[in-house]
């Protein structure tokens, strides 16, 4: 236990004025309603234990001669008291009542759209469930034509004093009012139809432009469309996660579509014209004599808009020429006579082309 000389700051030989203005300066410093925070509270503690027993001419003298009768529970009434006897007003800095209104929750939904609808951007009608106004009380929370009543109990400051009894004697504290639960009044006719709540569950629909470009994953944040808030408070957010779903035929790489076109051997030899269904419409494709495996067809600005800006990405369609698997014997016969003639020299290794040939069928493999 610490000599409460020394927590005062003050000579053995203080006299009371000295102490009291010794007690007063630090009591300045440390008062919880000055200084919050649990090292502070304690040293106001201790500073305030050794004013109450030094200040006490009898509790003094018994102090000094090794007693310490505080402990027993002085004369002491509490910070608030003390403080209020030396700075007067002390609660007019005490805590306020808090706000039956509070910002709503932010919403989340989730929004799954096609591919397709990424090119160009799509516009969606979602239902969201979520908390609204209600209509009833508009968010007053009380039946229409009744109003708040000033809580009784802590008369309107959302807090009462309470008297905690702890080693350094009788204190008291500032608890949230049970009676009004800190809002300071009370409603004695709460609105029926939202139980007094001023908002209501209900399920609405939000018309959403949804851009183009967006990606998996994007969370679109659409400010003041979540959950209005108790009392009528200011909305939360709404976000939009968007889902892409997975295309069969195409796929994103950045702002550009790839796809894979399977082309017969007779064809990627003698060359061929073919029209794909692209995803925003048809796209006529020439493949020229000769066309390899890996090989890639570019159509220029049939991909994706991005979300920031307007040129389009490309269309990329990747060759691979189908070997065919079943042959009747009259096709066989020819392919013999194509070989032979051919004078094929073999399979051999490639050297260059076989990192970039095997990168691009794992691409298209990935579906
Ligand atoms: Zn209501
Ligand atoms: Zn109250």
């Amino acid at each position: 236990m610490a000599d409460h000389y020394e927590v005062l700051g003050v000579s053995r030989e203080a006299t009371t004025e000295e102490i009291k203005k010794a007690y007063r300066k630090l009591a300045r410093q440390l008062h919880p309603d000055v200084n919050p925070g649990e090292e502070a509270e304690e040293q106001f503690k201790l500073v305030t234990h050794a004013y109450d027993v030094l200040s006490d001419p009898k509790q003094r003298e018994r102090y000094d001669n090794g007693g310490d009768s505080a402990f027993g529970g002085g004369g002491f009434g509490g910070f608030g008291d003390i403080f209020e006897t030396f700075f007067g007003g002390g609660q007019a800095r005490g805590p306020r009542p808090r706000s039956r209104r509070e910002r709503g929750q932010d919403a989340l939904v989730k929004v799954t759209v096609e591919l397709s609808d990424v090119i160009f951007g799509v516009h969606r009608d979602i239902e969201v469930d979520t908390a609204v106004l209600c209509e009833t009380c508009e968010g007053s929370c009380c039946q229409p034509g009744t109003s708040p009543v000033t809580c009784e109990i802590c008369g309107g400051t959302g807090h009462v004093q309470q008297q905690v009894r702890s080693l350094l004697g009788t204190m008291l504290t500032n608890a949230p009012c049970n009676v009004c639960r800190g809002y300071g009044t009370t409603i004695p006719s709460p609105c029926v139809t939202c139980a007094g709540q001023g908002r209501v569950r209900s399920r609405r629909t939000v018309s959403l432009d949804i851009p183009a470009g967006v990606d998996d994953g994007l969370r679109l944040q659409l400010p003041g469309s979540g959950e209005v808030g108790p009392a009528g408070g200011p909305n939360g957010d709404l976000y939009l996660e968007i889902k892409v779903a997975p295309n069969a035929a195409f796929s994103r790489e950045g702002d550009d579509l790839v796809a894979l076109l399977e082309v017969a051997m007779p064809d990627a030899i003698l060359g061929t014209t073919t029209t794909i269904d692209a995803l925003d419409g048809s796209v006529d494709l020439e493949i020229r004599p000769g066309v390899q495996s890996g090989d890639e067809l570019t159509i220029k600005g049939r991909g994706i808009t991005p979300l920031r800006g307007s040129n389009r990405g490309d269309l990329r369609v990747g060759i691979h020429v189908v070997t065919p698997t079943k042959l009747d014997t009259k096709q066989r016969a020819l392919i013999e006579q194509l070989q032979s003639s051919m004078k094929s020299p073999g399979p051999a290794l490639a050297q260059h082309q076989q990192g970039l040939f095997a990168k691009l069928r794992d691409r298209f493999r990935t579906h």
